[in-house]
C-alpha cells in the first residue's frame, strides 16, 4: 500500500503469492487430515446460493481474463435463492474445479452451471444441486479419471512440475461434498475438455428475493451481442426472469440489420471481444441510426480488460465485467433504461456535507507475541486510523487493562504464558458487563470449530490471520461505540429517509445489498485506474462510489471519494494512493454497518 518501485511491486507480489499459495497448501493438508480423522463438521447455516457462486467466480476471474478464457455461469431459475448450508466449504469444492479448469485450459471457456432438482420423497423443502464445470482446455485421459479424486494423485507427474498443485484438491471436494449428501464425478475427452459434476443435498430456506425486480423492466426489449453463446444465455435468461423480452445475436453485423430495419428495442448489451467487429465499432454504427435517448447500450467487457477507449462514456450507458453478476446486470440494465436511479439520487446530493475529518477513537490493545503480526497488526491499525498499544501475552494484555481503558483488544490465541481464551476468561471475572472491552480474537487456525472455541471462552468476534485490512476494518467497524465516534459511518437518517421515500423497507435492503455486491468491483477499477494511471477512469469510478456512499447516508466514504475525484478532475493523482487506502478501510466499515442496518430493519 506504500510507494514502492514497479520492481520492488514485482517482488513484493512475489512474496505475497508465495505466501498465499504456501498458506494453500497447508490449508489442504490440514483439511485433508480433517476429514482422515473424521473430524470434518460442516457449518448449517442459510447461505445465499448466488453470493456464493459469484464470489468464487470472482476468485478465478483475473486470471481466466489473463489467459482470454471467457467464463460464465448459468443458474436454474428454479434453484432456492439460499440453503441450509457451508458456504466457505461449498465455495472451496467450486473454487477448486474452477482453478483447475482455468489452469488447464489455454483457449475457450470454462461454464459453471447449477441445476437444481427438488427431492419429493424427503420432508421439507429439499433439493439436490447438481454443478458443473466444463472447460475446453487440455482434458484427461480415460483411464485416468479415476485415480483424479485419489489423494496427492495427478494425471501424470510432469502435471506437478508445469502447473504445480498439491493432488489434493479433488480428493478433497469429493469428501466434502460426500458429507453433503452428494456425490462428484468427472467426464473428459482429451483434447477437447473435461467436465467435473458434483452434487449436495440441501434443504431450501428462505433468502433475499434475488433481485427487486422493479416494473420498469417488465416488457422491455433488449438484445444482446456477444459471439460467445453462454453469455449470451447467460444475459437472455437473467432478462427474461425480470419480465424483459429479450433477444440474441452472435452477429454484430445481423444486429445493426435489425436496428437499421426498425425493429423495436430498448437497450442493447454489446460484448466488447468479438472477432469481426468490436462493441465500441459496433457502439458508432449504431449511434449512426439511433441516438443514446432512443437506445442506451451496455458495454460487456472483460475484467481489467476494460477499453482504454476514452470515448468509453460517450458510447455507453453502463459498463458491466464479466463474469456476469446478475446484480450488476440488474444496476447496468436499469441505469440504461433510465429508470429509478435517478429518484435514489436525488435527495444524496443536497444532503449537507459535514467538512470535519476525525479518525475513529477506539482505543485497541493488541495481544500478540509474534513480532511479525504485532507489527503487521498496528500498521494496519495505523492506516486505519487507530492507534494501539501491544502487549506480548495474556499476562502483559491484562496488566495493560488494569493501567488504562480499552474498547478493543485483537487477541492472538496461542501465546507463551497465558494464551488467549485464558486471559479472555480472566477479562470477563474482572471486568463484567459493560466495562469488558471487546475481544476480538486473531488466529491462524482457520477452520470450523475454531471460532466457536473462542467465542465460547467469551470472545465477541474473530478475524482469520494473515490479517487483512478490510476484515480488520470491519471487526472494528462493527464495535465502535456511537458516542466514541466522532463522526458515525452512516448517517442514520439518511437511511430513514432512503426508507420512507421507497416506502418499501425490503426494497431497501436489497438496494444494500446491491450496493455490496457492486462496491467491490468498483474499488478494484479504482485501483487497476489507479495502476495505470487513468485520470478519467480514477474521476468517474470515485464519483459513481461517491454517490451511492450518499445515497447510503456514508458521508465520510462519500468525503473521501470526492476528493479522489477533485484531484482527479484536475488530471493530477499524486496523494489519490493514500486517499485510497482510506476509502478501503472507510468501505469496510461502511459494508458491515450497511449490512447490519439493513437486516436489522427490514
Ligand atoms: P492439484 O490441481 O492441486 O494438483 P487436484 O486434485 O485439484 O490437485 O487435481 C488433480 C489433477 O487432476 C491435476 O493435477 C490435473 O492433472 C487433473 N485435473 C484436474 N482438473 C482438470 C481439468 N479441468 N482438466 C484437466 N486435468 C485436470
Amino acid at each position: 500500500d506504500t510507494e514502492l518501485t514497479p520492481e520492488q511491486r514485482d517482488l513484493a507480489d512475489v512474496v505475497a503469492r508465495s505466501g498465499e499459495s504456501l498458506l494453500g497448501v497447508i490449508n489442504e493438508i490440514l483439511d485433508f487430515s480433517k476429514i482422515e480423522a473424521g473430524r470434518l463438521e460442516l457449518e448449517q447455516r442459510p447461505l445465499v446460493l448466488r453470493d456464493c457462486i459469484e464470489t468464487a467466480l470472482e476468485m478465478v476471474a483475473v486470471t481466466a481474463t489473463g489467459k482470454g478464457l471467457e467464463v460464465a455461469c448459468l443458474v436454474d431459475p428454479g434453484a432456492p435463492a439460499a440453503i441450509i448450508g457451508d458456504s466457505a466449504r461449498l465455495r472451496q469444492i467450486l473454487v477448486n474445479l474452477l482453478t483447475n479448469a482455468v489452469k488447464f485450459t489455454e483457449q475457450g471457456e470454462v461454464v459453471l452451471a447449477v441445476e437444481s432438482e427438488p427431492e419429493a420423497d424427503k420432508a421439507g423443502d429439499v433439493h439436490t444441486l447438481h454443478f458443473s464445470v466444463r472447460d475446453t482446455g487440455i482434458g484427461i485421459p480415460a483411464d485416468r479419471i479415476d485415480r483424479l479424486f485419489q489423494s496427492f494423485s495427478q494425471v501424470d507427474a510432469s502435471t506437478t512440475r508445469r502447473y504445480g498443485g498439491t493432488g489434493l484438491g479433488l480428493a478433497i471436494g469429493k469428501r466434502l461434498c460426500e458429507a453433503m449428501g452428494g456425490e462428484m464425478w468427472a467426464e473428459s475427452e482429451p483434447g477437447k475438455g473435461s467436465v467435473f459434476h458434483f452434487t449436495v443435498v440441501a434443504e431450501a430456506t428462505p433468502g433475499p428475493t434475488s433481485q427487486p425486480v422493479t416494473a420498469a423492466l417488465r416488457g422491455k426489449r433488449l438484445l444482446v451481442v456477444d459471439d460467445n453463446a453462454v453469455n449470451r444465455e447467460v444475459v437472455t435468461r437473467q432478462a427474461r426472469s425480470w419480465g424483459m423480452v429479450p433477444r440474441e445475436t452472435g452477429s454484430p453485423a445481423q444486429a445493426l440489420g435489425w436496428i437499421r430495419r426498425g425493429d423495436p428495442l430498448d437497450v442493447v448489451i454489446l460484448d466488447m471481444q468479438m472477432p469481426d467487429m468490436d462493441g465500441v465499432m459496433l457502439a458508432r454504427e449504431i449511434r449512426r441510426l439511433r441516438d443514446a435517448d432512443a437506445l442506451p447500450l451496455v458495454l460487456l467487457t472483460s475484467l481489467g480488460r476494460r477499453s482504454d477507449d476514452r470515448e468509453q462514456g460517450v458510447w455507453f450507458a453502463a459498463c458491466l465485467t464479466k463474469p456476469i453478476k446478475a446484480s450488476q446486470l440488474y444496476s447496468a440494465v436499469i441505469t440504461a433504461v433510465g429508470a429509478g436511479q435517478e429518484d435514489a439520487q436525488q435527495p444524496a446530493e443536497c444532503e449537507p456535507d459535514r467538512r470535519e475529518r476525525a479518525g475513529p477513537q477506539l482505543r485497541v490493545l493488541v495481544a500478540e507475541d509474534n513480532a511479525v503480526n504485532q507489527q503487521l497488526a498496528l500498521k494496519l491499525l495505523g492506516r486505519l486510523g487507530y492507534v494501539a498499544e501491544v502487549a506480548a501475552n495474556g499476562v502483559e494484555a491484562l496488566e495493560a487493562l488494569r493501567r488504562q481503558p480499552f474498547d478493543v483488544v485483537l487477541m492472538d490465541v496461542e501465546m507463551p504464558e497465558m494464551d488467549g481464551l485464558e486471559a479472555s476468561r480472566r477479562i470477563h471475572q474482572e471486568w463484567p458487563g459493560d466495562e469488558r472491552p471487546r475481544i476480538i480474537a486473531m488466529t491462524a487456525n482457520a477452520m470450523e470449530g475454531d471460532r466457536e472455541t473462542c467465542l465460547a471462552a467469551g470472545m465477541d468476534d474473530y478475524i482469520s490471520k494473515p490479517i487483512h485490512l478490510d476484515g480488520l476494518a470491519a471487526a472494528l467497524g462493527a464495535c465502535a461505540p456511537e458516542s466514541a465516534q466522532p463522526e458515525r459511518v452512516l448517517d442514520p437518517d439518511a437511511l430513514e429517509r432512503l426508507r420512507a421515500g421507497a416506502g418499501d423497507p425490503a426494497f431497501v435492503a436489497e438496494l444494500v445489498d446491491m450496493f455490496a455486491s457492486d462496491a467491490p468491483a468498483l474499488l478494484d477499477t479504482l485501483h487497476h485506474a489507479l495502476e495505470e494511471a487513468d485520470a478519467e477512469e480514477v474521476r468517474r469510478s470515485a464519483h459513481t462510489l461517491k454517490s451511492n456512499a450518499r445515497v447510503f447516508g456514508a458521508t465520510r466514504l462519500a468525503e473521501v471519494c470526492q476528493a479522489i475525484e477533485n484531484l482527479a478532475r484536475a488530471e493530477t493523482l499524486q496523494g489519490v494512493d493514500e486517499l485510497l487506502g482510506q476509502v478501503d478501510g472507510e468501505y469496510a466499515r461502511v459494508e458491515h454497518a450497511l449490512l447490519a442496518a439493513a437486516r436489522g430493519q427490514s
